[in-house]
């Protein structure tokens, strides 16, 4: 017998996830597949950063700030960890400085809620900040922080308690024919709706759509340390310098092109990996170190230990932590497209292609769900 439902989700990631909880919260019947016995790709290995600070002004920061009030209800309800904790960038440098100043004196006209802080103020309101040579901080309020193995481990048990979606852990769909998917076992389901949310896999389905698509994966480098000790808390997730340059929120700041010049022609190291210094920190008081950037036919299986000692580098002169250990490293990998927040299209009558939110899928996956089923 074959079993139907209003939609089939193929991925058991955040946006897989996303998609099945605003399509079952209208009513629909919904399937979700996931190869794993439990997902475990990009959407586990990440920081667990809801970051609406690094969206750009306009439809993508109104979709992160509709995921951040998504994921604080799910948090409720699912039982998850979330911490509304905010965001911190230092600024070490003038050029740091000017552009956090460009940043804020628009950024309530634009949408943001954040405040520049000096660095007295900084200081004492965080103080793992390191004092040498701080400039100040812009401090944001809507950035929180889940903890995404926790929480990615849990979602899939709520939607299936709550919305009765069916769940199908370690199963690969291996063909689409609208309206039926096959599995690598050989079960048959039948949907009105499919929706392919399969992260960096370009083989299994459609592979020349995927190929045509103009996609990059980026591969990333990742830190873990031991819990901190007597209940020490990081407070905000904490960016330096290296970041405004990284996300597209600050492009119009006059003063990025002299940041993005100094960069480059101090620290090379830093701008060939596309390393960024962030660090947030999870319910176990564990804090999570990143990141790099290296892409397509740069990504290797094999990690690199000197990103890791430039990324420590430079977090040791952001931030201290009481104890430094490490207890995992890692890599992941995202899928990006050039200008799109999601790469969306329709391969068949009902069948929809949705993969791609580069490196803010927990930032934006929710608001990008709620769209899709909306429109
Ligand atoms: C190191 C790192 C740090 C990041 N930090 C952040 C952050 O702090 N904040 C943020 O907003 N974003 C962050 N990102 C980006 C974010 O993690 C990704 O955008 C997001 O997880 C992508 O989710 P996804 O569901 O598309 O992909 P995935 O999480 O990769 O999920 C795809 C799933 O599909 C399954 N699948 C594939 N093919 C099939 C098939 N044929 N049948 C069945 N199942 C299949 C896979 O097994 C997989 O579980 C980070 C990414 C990385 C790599």
């Amino acid at each position: 017998m074959i079993r139907r439902f209003d939609v089939a989700i193929v991925g058991g990631g955040i946006l897989g996830l996303a998609h099945a909880w605003s399509a079952a919260r209208r009513g629909l019947s919904v399937a979700l597949f996931e190869r794993d016995r439990q997902a475990s790709g990009a959407s586990v290995r990440n920081f667990g950063m809801i970051w609406p600070i690094g969206q750009p002004a306009g439809e993508r920061l109104h979709l992160a700030l509709t995921s951040r009030s998504i994921w604080r209800e799910l948090s409720r309800e699912a039982g998850f960890w979330l911490d509304p904790c905010g965001s911190l960038h230092l600024a070490y440098h003038d050029d740091e400085w000017h552009v956090l100043h460009e940043f804020a004196d628009r950024a309530s006209d634009r949408g943001y809620s954040c405040e520049m802080l000096s660095s007295e103020q900084t200081l004492r309101r965080f103080p793992a900040v390191v004092a040498d040579g701080l400039r100040g901080s812009l401090y944001s309020h809507t950035e929180c922080c889940v903890d995404p193995r926790q929480a990615i481990a849990l979602l899939p048990q709520y939607l299936s308690q709550k919305f009765g979606v069916a769940c199908f852990f370690g199963q690969t769909v291996v063909s689409i024919e609208s309206p039926r998917l096959r599995t690598a076992s050989g079960k048959v389901f039948e949907a009105e709706r499919i929706l392919i949310c399969s992260g960096n896999d370009f083989d299994t389905l459609f592979p020349e759509e995927l190929a045509r698509a103009a996609l990059r994966r980026c591969k990333l480098q990742m830190m873990r340390t031991v819990p901190q000790p007597k209940a020490w808390r990081l407070g905000p997730h904490v960016a330096g310098g290296l970041t405004l340059s990284h996300y597209t929120a600050f492009a119009d700041c006059p003063t990025l092109v002299a940041l993005r010049h100094r960069i480059e022609t101090t620290m090379p190291e830093y701008v060939r990996y596309g390393i960024h210094v962030m660090a947030s920190q999870n319910q176990l008081g564990e804090v999570i170190l990143g990141d790099s950037h290296e892409y397509e036919e740069e990504i290797e299986p094999f990690d690199k230990p000197f990103i890791d000692e430039l990324i420590l580098d430079y977090l040791n002169k952001l931030i201290r932590l009481p104890v430094q250990t490490l207890q995992a490293r890692w890599n992941g990998i995202y899928v990006k497209h050039a200008q799109r927040a999601i790469y969306s299209e329709q391969l068949q009558p009902g069948v929809f292609l949705r993969v791609a939110p580069g490196g803010a899928g927990m930032t934006l996956s929710f608001g990008l769900a709620e769209k899709f089923f909306a429109d």
